[in-house]
């Protein structure tokens, strides 16, 4: 039989999917390190993802990435999931193994907490109370990467409190789902604050939260890019704290899935950062 995998393709499935960064990013790196290859826009309307994760093979992909609204979907229609992704309940990353079948992954953990690491040099999960605001897809891969990573307690804290306990349940008793409505009084003594809400992203309300209660030595992080400071960010970095945005999140996770598909485990060059930020 033919082998599969004779040429660097890969791609981003989503729809719409037109504005997605992973194109600009992945682009960036086949050129920095000299590969031939390329990384496309896949617009899959829902009903045909499974005819199109099909042909992945077929056509000589090396894998994708998935985005939203394929990214629970696609997770049921790969061949293997690793076990972290199913955890998780979501894949993001798609790899085509040599003899066509498909493997789902989610870097998206990886990527936040790799994000901390780059803006802090040393920064440990076990430092202290973590608080996570938000229960949806971006909590679930945080969560789990910073239980992974040795948390010793993670408050967690969402509007609809059943999310927060599904979440609670899924990663384990270092877990502790709190009503949304303690969000200021869970912040005293935490090391690490993350918004994992919408809320702050562009075109929606700031986030509701007072800080008064966060120790000044807390790191506070927001997955949102869009904007790169958003009212939280803003508000911790007036008081002092160290702040993270979305970005450093959204450039690792493709780090590895670039390993997987072309064989190098890309760096984050101050230029790719500018190139990406320039693009808000
Ligand atoms: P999602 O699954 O739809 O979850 C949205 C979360 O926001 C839920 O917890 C929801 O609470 C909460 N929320 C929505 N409106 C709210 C309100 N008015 N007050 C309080 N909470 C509210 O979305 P997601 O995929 O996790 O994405 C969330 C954010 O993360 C987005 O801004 C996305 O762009 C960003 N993100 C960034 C990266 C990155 O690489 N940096 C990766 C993934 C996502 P309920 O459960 O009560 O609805």
């Amino acid at each position: 039989m033919t082998e599969f995998r004779q040429y660097n393709l890969a791609g981003v499935m989503g729809w719409p999917v037109a504005h997605s960064r992973s194109p600009m990013i992945h682009g960036y790196w086949i050129d920095h390190y000299g590969l031939s290859g390329a990384y496309v826009l896949l617009p899959v309307a829902p009903e045909r993802l499974a005819n199109a994760l099909r042909g992945l093979a077929a056509l000589g992909f090396a894998g994708c990435n998935v985005t939203i609204p394929h990214k629970v979907p696609a997770m049921h229609l790969v061949d293997r999931v690793d076990a972290f992704a199913r955890r998780i309940g979501a894949i993001n990353t798609i790899v085509v193994e040599r003899d066509g079948t498909l493997s789902g992954y989610n870097n998206d953990g990886f990527g936040y907490v790799q994000s901390l690491c780059d803006a802090k040099p040393g920064w440990r999960a076990d430092v202290g109370p973590i608080v996570v605001l938000g229960a949806g897809g971006a909590a679930r891969a945080v969560v789990a990467t910073l239980a992974d990573a040795d948390a010793r307690e993670i408050r967690l804290l969402n509007r609809t409190p059943q999310h927060a306990l599904d979440i609670a349940q899924a990663v384990g008793a270092v877990v502790k789902a709190m009503p949304w409505e303690s969000r200021n009084d869970a912040l005293a003594d935490a090391a690490l604050l993350v918004n994992t809400t919408s809320q702050g992203m562009s075109g929606q309300p700031p986030l509701d939260i007072s800080l008064a209660a966060l120790p000044q030595h807390a790191l506070v992080s927001d997955v949102i890019y869009v904007p790169l400071e958003t009212p939280l960010l803003a508000a911790a970095r007036a008081r002092g704290n160290t702040t993270v945005n979305g970005l450093g999140m959204l450039l690792n996770q493709a780090r590895p899935a670039f390993k997987a598909w072309f064989g190098v485990m890309p760096e984050i060059t101050p230029e790719l950062r500018r190139r990406i930020a320039a693009t808000f």
